[in-house]
């Protein structure tokens, strides 16, 4: 038992040392270059570096021919977006392959096709980096830049990433206007960079996450918009359309003044 506390404790104090880290390597990013080459080069989650590695060394068998990038995800999108789509994590075989957000995955095509039809997008897919796909208004993100197995990062690996989305939400904020959360746990981690990034006390209690819901804070503070996860499991089921995207996406625009 003794032995149990004080590896928890170990791993404890390895996270808040990783943290701090990540935190300080986040604060001296001059710009959206600058962070997404450091996320880029990212290392502090073990459990997450392993993973992300040995997918893209195993891979799955359709995408056999291909070298997966199979490291951390930057943001997609432009450095003036007034729009921001906070998502989960990367997938194992869509962004940790391709090394774009959402991208090479039926959730990305889902996601894509909305933001075309909103005129968000100049193409209404995403396969590649290189693909020719150019965001308007919206830059894409994510709480937690590596693939978790199983979809699941841990607690201490959600708040070991945070300074990059809390740093990525600094330099856009001049001119961002809207935060569109994808699922639970993007709208989760919009308090602490709430906190983190314009020094305002998140609500108490917090705005309970849902389709539709929305929060809008004080002047100069981003609205939050709820979304259900683009996932295969909610766009499969028909829990999430391409009406209720549609109108999500409607009201972005409107609530960014755009
Ligand atoms: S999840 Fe975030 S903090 Fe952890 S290794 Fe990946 S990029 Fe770094």
């Amino acid at each position: 038992m003794a032995d149990a506390v004080t590896a928890g404790t170990a791993a404890t104090a390895a996270a808040a040392t990783a943290a701090a880290a990540t935190a300080a390597t986040a604060a001296t990013a001059a710009d959206l270059a600058d962070l997404d080459a450091a996320i880029a080069n990212c290392f502090a989650c073990p459990r997450l570096v392993a993973w992300r590695e040995e997918v893209a060394a195993t891979r799955r068998a359709a995408f056999r021919d291909q070298t997966y990038w199979g490291r951390p995800v930057p943001g997609f999108g432009p450095a003036d977006a007034e729009i921001a789509i906070l998502g989960l994590a990367p997938a194992a075989h869509g962004g940790n392959r391709t090394g774009r957000i959402f991208t090479g995955d039926r959730s990305g095509d889902v996601l894509f096709a909305a933001l075309h039809r909103a005129g968000l997008a100049n193409q209404p897919t995403s396969v590649s980096r290189d693909d020719g796909l150019v965001l308007r208004h919206t830059r894409i993100f994510a709480a937690v830049r590596c693939a978790p197995p199983d979809n699941k990062p841990t607690p201490a690996e959600r708040d070991t990433c945070a300074p990059w989305l809390h740093r990525e939400l600094e330099l856009i904020r001049p001119t961002l206007r809207v935060v569109v959360a994808l699922g639970a746990f993007a709208w989760s981690a919009f308090w602490p960079a709430l906190q983190a990034v314009y020094k305002t006390k998140p609500p108490v209690p917090r705005p309970p996450f849902g389709h539709g819901a929305r929060w809008v804070g004080p002047d100069g503070v981003p609205a939050l918009l709820g979304c259900y996860h683009v996932s295969q499991q909610n766009t499969f089921t028909g829990r999430l359309t391409p009406a209720m995207l549609d109108d999500v996406f409607a009201r972005a625009i409107d609530l960014a003044g755009l």
